[in-house]
């Protein structure tokens, strides 16, 4: 019986897909103490080191045991500034669950829904300020690493300025994945905490345009954290690219994530969509295929050029898409993107790949010689991943990026000009949120290391 992990209850498929409420609904108190009693509490405790910020993970679940949520909490925000986001979105399959001692000859414990479990259910504590009495830090984006680096320096007393250039905080955190993943609500109560502690968030401010670096300097800021992510879209540079009906991946879920445009007491266009082709297979894929079904789309495909199991994206979301209804069509490339006469998206045409060895490690996918065929479509969504947007490094004197525009840092996080340092995808390119956050805690650290001259 303690072979196998207690469920969670989600969505039933065919209600979820006609809405955007969260489809996990997490454990109840009787489920979660049946799952943290399937831990050994293992001396050697692998899953420690397979957590990215080395979360004492027995140590929270023995709490959960004991029924002390406040103590579960506390261990777990000792190195997890977020536990309530990464709870519910970070790959724990490949993490801490990956080298749990349970699933050598059964299912591993749910770390990932014990900690989600223990953030819903710990008794809010009312945040107070920190006073004042270090000197100015200026934070760059309000994403998982500028936020968890604003929430360390405002309790270690410095006075924390965050610029973000969209019109709300929360970073990919709240435009780029949806809500029945992440309710914004969790995020929001993250950024009102940190306003609580005195950070002050200024929105609609672009770094390298309203404001540029050295600018900040000039305003006596001490020092700056750059956790701008990587929000510029990769393109396939195929033909049809630029025909109406393509869109970045980026774009399709600002549209319907920050700019609520399922909700239609908002006016935030979108197209009205039948048949969409979204390509690639990552996260970021399944979210933007995720969401089209939820806009009544009557077919969507993900075409990815691998096959399933080299997919990127969390195994979890590979099986709500599917449950949802979402076609695969796997060892398939597009290579044109075909209009009818008013220029409009009427067609993807593929052609088959086929895996073969290589010596880098991963199979490489060669195309399928004259295996060409069409998919009729209405509308791309191009998910194939993204790069930091060069307005910072190319505003900056003296700020070296490498070659795929990402910030280059020394082991404190420092970049190649003094007092600016640097985390989260915008240093390692598209990532997770929890080595984003992990970055920018760090960074916090490294900062006030220096400029207290420890
Ligand atoms: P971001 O979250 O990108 O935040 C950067 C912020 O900086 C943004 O708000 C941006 O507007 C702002 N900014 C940029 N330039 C400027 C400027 N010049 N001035 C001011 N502000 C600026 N990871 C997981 O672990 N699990 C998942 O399930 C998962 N799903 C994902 C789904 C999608 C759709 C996407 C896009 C990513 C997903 N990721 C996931 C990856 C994860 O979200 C990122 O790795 C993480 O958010 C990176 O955090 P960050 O703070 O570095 O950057
Ligand atoms: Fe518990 Fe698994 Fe970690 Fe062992 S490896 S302590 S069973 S979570």
């Amino acid at each position: 019986m303690m072979k196998k992990r207690i469920d969670m209850s989600y969505q039933d498929p065919l209600e979820r897909i006609s809405n955007f409420k969260e489809v996990a609904l997490g454990y109840n108190f009787e489920e979660a103490l049946f799952e943290a009693n399937r831990c050994l509490e293992c001396k050697h405790a692998p899953c420690i080191k397979g957590c990215p910020v080395g979360i004492n993970i027995p140590g929270f679940i023995r709490q959960i045991k004991e029924n002390d949520i406040e103590k579960a909490f506390s261990i777990l925000t000792n190195q997890n500034s977020f536990p309530g986001i990464c709870g519910r979105v970070c790959p724990q399959e490949n993490q801490c669950e990956a080298v749990c001692v349970r699933g050598i000859k059964g299912e591993p414990v749910a770390i990932g829904r014990l900690e989600r479990f223990t953030a819903d259910n710990v008794s809010a504590k009312e945040i107070q300020p920190v006073s004042v009495k270090y000197e100015k830090v200026a934070i760059v984006g309000s994403g998982p690493a500028g936020l968890a680096c604003g929430g360390v320096l405002a309790n270690l007393g410095y006075e924390v300025h965050l610029y973000e250039a969209l019109h709300v905080a929360g970073g990919v955190l709240t435009y780029g994945i949806p809500e029945f993943r992440l309710p914004k609500s969790i995020v929001k109560k993250e950024i009102e905490n940190l306003k609580k502690l005195g950070v002050k968030i200024h929105l609609n401010t672009i770094i390298g345009k309203t404001k540029l670096i050295d600018e900040l300097f000039e305003e006596g800021f001490k020092s700056i954290f750059i956790g701008s992510g990587a929000g510029l879209p990769k393109f396939m540079n195929i033909p049809g690219e630029n025909l109406n009906g393509v869109y970045s991946a980026n774009e399709f879920l600002t549209r319907v994530n920050l700019m609520k445009a399922y909700d239609s007491t908002y006016d935030t266009p979108i197209r009205k969509m039948k048949k969409v082709v979204v390509v690639g297979g990552g996260n970021v894929a399944m979210d933007a295929a995720r969401c089209a079904k939820r806009l009544n789309v009557e077919e969507v495909y993900i075409v990815y050029r691998r096959s399933e199991k080299e997919m990127p994206a969390r195994l979890e979301e590979i099986h709500h898409a599917k449950e949802e209804g979402i076609k695969f069509v796997l060892l398939t490339n597009p290579v044109e993107i075909h209009a009818d006469e008013r220029k409009n998206v009427k067609s993807v045409e593929c052609i088959k790949m086929e895996l073969v060895e290589s010596t880098e490690g991963r199979a490489r996918p060669v195309e399928i010689e004259g295996s060409n065929y069409e998919i009729e479509a209405d509308t791309v969504i191009m998910a194939l991943g993204n790069h930091p947007n060069p307005l910072i490094s190319s505003t900056t004197a003296d700020l070296e990026v490498n070659k795929w525009g990402c910030f280059v840092v020394d082991e404190t996080l420092m970049t190649s000009k003094e007092n600016v340092y640097a985390g989260g995808d915008a240093v390692t390119g598209a990532a997770t949120v929890i080595l984003a956050m992990g970055a920018g805690k760090k960074a916090a650290y490294e900062i006030d290391k220096k400029l207290r001259g420890k």
